[in-house]
């Protein structure tokens, strides 16, 4: 069957199977009699708790509002290996941050998915878990209620994982689920040259691990993909849920939100409604649920009213609720990664880059449903403590207890405490195959143009920055003013650089040096000295794409934003439902979390509706 034939009929499939759920709209005129419930953001956690409101309260009309275009056809989501192609796009809200005054004064790259099935649609697939200890971290910084055991249920229902009783994955079905409606998969695209990854690893000490969804990640795995394995296509928020919604879930793409309309009664504020950014204003008769995510729910907050005084003042908004944590405490993972050129009996990655006629091939198979390049996300990960890493950490933590000081924010002395704790994972290193660096792909023309790469991508976990997002004073209407405050700290400098010398000395031990040629960036013989490590980390450090926070459930007295049951403090029927509420950056990607987010959600809001 030839390519586009196939995409048809899969988008065909699609949208007949939709048909008898949820009804997706562009414009739609029934907005005028309004809705039970409305959600704000059709990204990851958006859609996950429209479609199980819609399962759950069938009496209920609930409206989804997405700014995106739903994009079910685009292959850039689709096809694992085209992952990374849609940053940039008309798919990505294309944010950066203000200069990081602690890396030299870079603007850093934030990309948010702008797309039905938000940022689900444009993340690099990592599907997996943190420590257990951390979630009921959650629940211990004033959280009753969130504690791993009921949040790994949580998980577990957005769960279909198809890699059990597999070679990299044990079968006692132990913190896994096989019939949610969110495919993970340990992908079956292995490159030869990751074959060394767990030997090398084991040899430094690093166990293999084949449960790391059981709430202990630590070791080294295959980890898992938010793939399909049926199509071999990405498992989304908006592919995986949307075929299950109910026939009373309209959603609404291509739509922007501008605010949302709060009331007063001798009760306090209670949301009746929003207003679009062309004026339009939807009711609703139940609740409002901000779902926009990290760096936009925060500011549909303040420009509802509610937030820092100083901060709205600033941009003309009259303040109505007082809430001094909205937008602060913004966290995030930062990356930074080294690469080497494979030999030349390794076929890397980056031939897609520079062989048209391999990745038509290529293509081709992936559309035929065959084993094919394009099949590729990653897979060879490793997470471990930094007493695994580097044996003594007591400088790090030192570097530490100094930057916490005498800081009583819970995200600040929870991290303090989990580096105590052997069960949490402080550093993930991920060999990702082709180049995926700061120097860039060698140009057309020269000598290395045409060469294969792979990538050691070094995460710290739990970094002590912790910065702000909020709207522009001068143009509150547009981009957030973004500063993570990257790096602002003695322990999130030191530990970048023993995070990357960790992934030089992986991939010097053999195995895995026997697969490469030369350190492509940043250089044997340019990096060795302390100094020289510093300056490449300050000059290379990225985000893994993982802000939370930014409206966190805490008690009110710690800068919460939320309660434990998500409702924002000083109203009675506004929610956030997303990767915002994270109180403390936990050591995985953060999908799983913000899928769990939204069924806990779920079960709140139709808990609390039928009890
Ligand atoms: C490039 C990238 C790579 C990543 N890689 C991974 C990975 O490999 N594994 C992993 O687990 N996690 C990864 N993540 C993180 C993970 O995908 C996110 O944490 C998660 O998807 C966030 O979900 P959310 O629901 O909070 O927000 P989103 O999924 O971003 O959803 C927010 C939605 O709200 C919409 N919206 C915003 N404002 C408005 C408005 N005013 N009106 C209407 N709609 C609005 C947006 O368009 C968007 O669709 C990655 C993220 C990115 C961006």
């Amino acid at each position: 069957m030839n390519f586009f034939v196939k995409i048809i009929l899969l988008v065909a499939l699609l949208y007949a199977t939709l048909g008898n759920g949820a009804t997706v709209k562009r414009k739609d005129a029934s907005w005028r009699k309004g809705y039970d419930y409305i959600i704000v953001g059709g990204g990851t956690a958006g859609v996950a708790l429209s479609t199980r409101l819609s399962q759950g309260l069938p009496d209920s009309k609930i409206l989804l509002i997405e700014a995106g275009p739903a994009a079910f056809d685009e292959l850039g989501i689709n096809v694992p290996g085209k992952k990374g192609s849609t940053l940039g796009t008309q798919y990505d809200w294309n944010f950066t941050t203000i200069p990081q005054p602690a890396l030299k004064n870079r603007v850093l790259a934030q990309n948010r998915g702008k797309v039905l099935g938000g940022s689900s649609a444009l993340n690099l697939l990592t599907y997996d878990r943190a420590s257990a200890s951390e979630y009921d971290g959650w629940g211990e910084v004033g959280n009753p209620g969130w504690d791993f055991d009921t949040f790994e249920d949580m998980m577990d229902r957005a769960e279909n994982f198809t890699s059990a009783d597999t070679e990299w994955y044990d079968d006692d079905n132990d913190g896994i689920n096989t019939d949610g409606p969110v495919r993970g998969t340990i992908n079956r695209f292995i490159p030869a040259h990751q074959n060394g990854w767990v030997p090398t690893l084991n040899s430094l000490g690093i166990e293999t691990n084949k449960e790391y969804m059981s709430g202990n990640p630590l070791g080294v795995m295959y980890s898992s993909s938010s793939i399909d394995p049926t199509h071999y296509n990405r498992s989304y928020s908006a592919n995986a849920y949307l075929p299950l919604a109910g026939p009373r879930l309209t959603v609404m793409t291509d739509t922007t939100v501008l605010k949302v309309n709060l009331k007063q009664d001798h009760h306090g504020y209670y949301a009746t409604g929003v207003t679009l950014a062309n004026g339009t204003v939807i009711n609703a008769t139940q609740e409002v649920i901000l779902s926009a995510g990290s760096f936009q729910s925060p500011g549909l907050l303040e420009l509802s009213g509610i937030g820092n005084k100083t901060v709205l003042a600033a941009a003309g908004i009259e303040q109505l609720i007082e809430l001094p944590g909205v937008g602060e405490n913004l966290q995030d993972h930062i990356r930074i990664q080294t690469s080497y050129q494979v030999k030349e009996n390794y076929t890397s990655f980056d031939i897609l880059r520079y062989n048209t006629t391999y990745a038509t091939e290529q293509l081709q198979l992936w559309f035929e449903g065959k084993y094919s390049i394009y099949d590729y996300t990653g897979s060879a990960y490793s997470f471990m403590t930094w007493k695994q890493a580097i044996g003594n950490d007591s400088t790090l933590r030192a570097l530490a207890q100094a930057a916490v000081g005498s800081s009583k924010h819970p995200a600040d002395t929870k991290k303090l405490e989990w580096l105590s704790d052997p069960t949490i994972p402080q550093l993930e290193v991920i060999m990702s195959d082709g180049y995926t660096g700061v120097k860039g792909y060698p140009a057309i023309g020269t000598a290395l143009y045409g060469k294969g790469f792979f990538s050691l991508l070094a995460a710290v976990m739990h970094p002590l920055s912790r910065g702000t997002v909020h709207i522009n004073s001068s143009d509150p209407l547009g981009k957030p003013i973004i500063d993570p405050n990257y790096l602002s700290n003695g322990y999130d400098l030191q530990a970048a650089i023993a995070a990357i010398k960790k992934c030089r000395q992986i991939a010097t031990t053999p195995p895995l040096s026997d697969v490469w040629d030369s350190e492509y960036e940043p250089g044997l013989e340019n990096v060795n000295t302390d100094a020289e490590w510093k300056d490449f980390v300050l000059n290379t450090t990225l985000t893994i794409y993982h802000p939370v926070g930014t409206c966190a459930m805490l008690p009110r007295m710690d800068g919460g934003v939320v309660d434990p049951k998500l409702k924002v403090y000083g109203t009675r029927n506004l929610r956030v439902v997303d990767a915002s509420i994270i109180p403390v950056l936990i050591s995985a990607h953060m999908q799983t979390a913000v899928y769990g987010i939204a069924e806990m959600a779920a079960d709140i809001i139709i808990g609390n509706l039928n009890s």
